[in-house]
């Protein structure tokens, strides 16, 4: 039987993937949601414990992970540490919902064996001047955190063979629509091989 899809998506802060897959879950006929990470980072304003990440401390951060409720975690930018608990993938997939992972790099390398049916795309800009920019507009970031982030973009760059498709997110409608479309043409797929069978 097809499970509901299990999306990985990567891509450096600054490439509007987040903005990408919150309009990409609004947009699409066929159900889908957002895995909440845990992460230690702080709080950015206007960010909702629970919404947006589950902001927990690091102590609560190695329980969790010594019980081993984490399908994967990373230390992220070098700093604080990010991970995907196991209760938001599984139960959603076998009721009939797409699951759509936001995790860097490292975690994908991570979860891309455990869920063979995966689909993996990386976000990415043509121009690559507008990271540094786009991060600057969202005036919640110090220079050293954008300094940071831009030194994990240029890595994460280099990885993006790994990914099964990138997608450029120069205009967020195209790049929606594109993601549809792929997402679609995945269920197509994972259907057909289901009635081969
Ligand atoms: P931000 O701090 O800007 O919200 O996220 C920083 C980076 O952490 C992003 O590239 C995002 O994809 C990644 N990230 C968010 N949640 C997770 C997670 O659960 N696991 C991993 N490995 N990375 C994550």
């Amino acid at each position: 039987m097809t499970l509901a899809p299990l999306i990985i998506m990567s891509g450096p802060s600054g490439s509007g993937k987040s903005t990408l897959i919150r309009a990409t879950v609004a947009e699409s006929k066929v159900p889908l949601r957002l895995a909440i990470s845990a992460t230690t980072r702080p709080r950015r304003p206007g960010e909702i414990d629970g919404v947006d990440y589950h902001f927990w401390s690091l102590e609560q951060f190695q329980q969790r992970l010594a019980e081993g409720a984490f399908l994967e975690h990373a230390q992220v930018h070098g700093k604080h540490y990010y991970g995907t608990p196991r209760s938001e993938v599984d139960g959603y997939r076998e009721r009939g919902v797409g699951v759509i992972l936001d995790i860097d790099v490292q975690g994908a390398a991570l979860v891309r064996p455990l869920y063979p049916d995966h689909l993996s795309v990386f976000v990415a800009l043509s121009d690559p001047a507008t990271y540094g920019r786009r991060l600057r507009q969202r005036g919640s970031e110090s220079e050293e955190t954008i300094a940071r982030r831009m030194a994990t973009a240029g890595r994460e760059l280099d990885r993006v063979k790994e990914y099964q498709y990138v997608i450029l997110n120069d205009d967020l409608e195209h790049a929606v629509h594109r993601l549809l479309d792929l997402i679609e043409q995945h269920r197509n797929h994972s259907q057909g091989d289901d009635d081969a069978r």
